[in-house]
């Protein structure tokens, strides 16, 4: 049967001017709607001197306040439960999550009505029909539904393709890779560190996911690496399938991150079947602009910036120039042939402004670091460490264990790594140290592979 490639074939391929326009339209009823029912954005709107009708252009977004993740807390702190950026009666709610907060942290209280987990799923749509997921499908979710709920929403969004929904559950990795292996499963939702995960189980097990399982297609949320190329490349590897990468923000799977109040469970980008090195901008449903992070002038396509999120979907919590802290690059619709008219975030998102660490003058992005390291194959866990030599110098460690059957590769690895990661960061020295298989920490769900170790932490 042939099927269109877009979900939403109007909107995703609307000329830019038009839009816009649409844009223009929902957030002028979006600050409107906020400013009626909010205390939050009425204060916020007051102390800024911005009235909705002051909307005239899309550039007169510039007029509205940012929202920051500090105030968000502030309030949840000031009015327990939900503060007092709720737009409806919490009456109105269907669905209550708790996150579990990281010990000593404040968990995070979710409420969602309806039209929220309506408009979750069709974002979702957008994302999981344009990497080509289709009613023949099946799909399996591995996760387990818990805490974190980033899946759940591609969950009932294959049920509204109409494709079949397997969930994974609370299981052992093992039980789960012979349950796709027995399903005939074609799609699996995984974080990439859990696809990785699975597929060296399988190799334990003796199955080749690639030849011995029906997938095709892995689809990737919940950390940033399933743009790293390297990673990508692995993995479809590994799997012998497409890997598609999507995101909502990279605070929402953090526990205690008031973000994840915001877009819990859906996504903003997703890459399409055509993979252009990039996730589509979901720009019927969602504005993201590109920002100078200390000057928050707007930055040009192929420029890095800031990610600022206004969404017009919440139907709880209106979320207006939202600070992301996620570092981004946008490029042109145009850089890939799918024919959508949204624009791209060059390599997804490329990590967080505040992650960014200064070693010795020098800027660090652990993303950038990750990215070169995946570079090598034999290559099997690693850690950033960063520490202080004598109280006196800052270094950087790159601690890492090499695959079995690889140790002869260790020497010339050792000596090229330190100069490819050196030549990126301004003739900066890392340091290369081996460390024994199996010592470092290996994660299931998301990796944490940065240790800074400094007496003093750095920015
Ligand atoms: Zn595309």
């Amino acid at each position: 049967m042939a099927y269109s490639e877009f979900w939403n074939p109007k909107n995703e391929t609307l000329p830019r001017e038009q839009l816009q326009a649409l844009q223009l339209l929902k957030l002028r009823r979006l600050c409107e709607w906020a400013y009626a029912t909010t205390p939050f954005h009425q204060r916020k709107f007051d102390a800024a001197g911005f009235k909705p009708e002051q909307l005239k252009t899309l550039d007169d977004l510039r007029r509205i306040p940012f929202m920051t993740r500090e105030e968000w807390m502030e309030s949840l702190q000031e009015k327990p439960l939900f503060g007092d950026m709720l737009a409806t009666d919490p009456r109105n709610a269907i669905r209550y999550h708790l996150t579990s907060g990281t010990t000593g942290r404040t968990p995070i209280r979710v409420l969602d009505s309806m039209k929220d987990w309506d408009w979750i799923n069709e974002m979702w749509c957008y994302g999981l029909w344009g990497f080509g997921i289709r009613p023949e499908d099946s799909v399996y979710f591995a996760f387990g539904y818990g805490s974190f709920i980033g899946f759940w929403g591609a969950h009932y969004a294959c049920e509204k393709i109409g494709a079949l929904v397997i969930p994974g559950g609370a299981q052992t990795t093992e039980a789960r890779i012979k349950q796709i292996i027995e399903m005939g499963v074609t799609t699996v939702c995984s974080t990439p560190t859990y696809a990785l995960h699975m597929w060296q189980k399988a190799r334990e097990m003796g199955i080749d996911l690639a030849k011995e399982s029906k997938v095709n297609k892995v689809i990737l949320s919940g950390e940033p690496a399933g743009s790293i190329p390297a990673v990508k490349q692995q993995l479809e590897e590994a799997w012998g399938a497409k890997c598609g990468d999507t995101a909502g923000m990279t605070e929402v799977g953090k526990c205690g991150d008031t973000a994840g109040m915001t877009e819990v469970g859906t996504i903003m980008i997703f890459e399409c079947s055509h993979q252009p090195g990039g996730t589509h901008i979901i720009e019927d449903h969602y504005i993201e602009e590109v920002l100078h992070p200390t000057s928050d002038k707007p930055v040009g396509y192929g420029e890095l910036g800031e990610r600022v999120v206004t969404s017009f979907g919440r139907g709880f919590i209106p979320v207006l120039r939202y600070r992301t802290k996620d570092m981004v690059m946008k490029v042109p619709a145009s850089t890939c042939t799918c024919g959508r008219t949204w624009d791209i975030y060059s390599g997804g998102i490329r990590g967080r402004w505040d992650d960014m660490k200064l070693i010795r003058g020098t800027n660090v992005y652990p993303r950038a670091v990750e990215a070169i390291i995946r570079e090598y194959p034999a290559i099997d866990e690693f850690q950033i460490y960063i520490w202080r030599k004598e109280e006196l110098q800052d270094e950087i460690t790159i601690k890492l264990e090499i695959k079995p059957g690889h140790e002869g590769e260790w020497a010339e690895l050792q000596h090229k790594l330190a100069k490819d990661l050196s030549n990126a960061h301004e003739g900066l020295r890392f340091n290369i140290e081996r460390m024994d298989y199996g010592v470092l920490p290996h994660f299931e769900l998301k990796a944490r592979r940065l240790v800074d170790a400094r007496p003093v932490a750095h920015y």
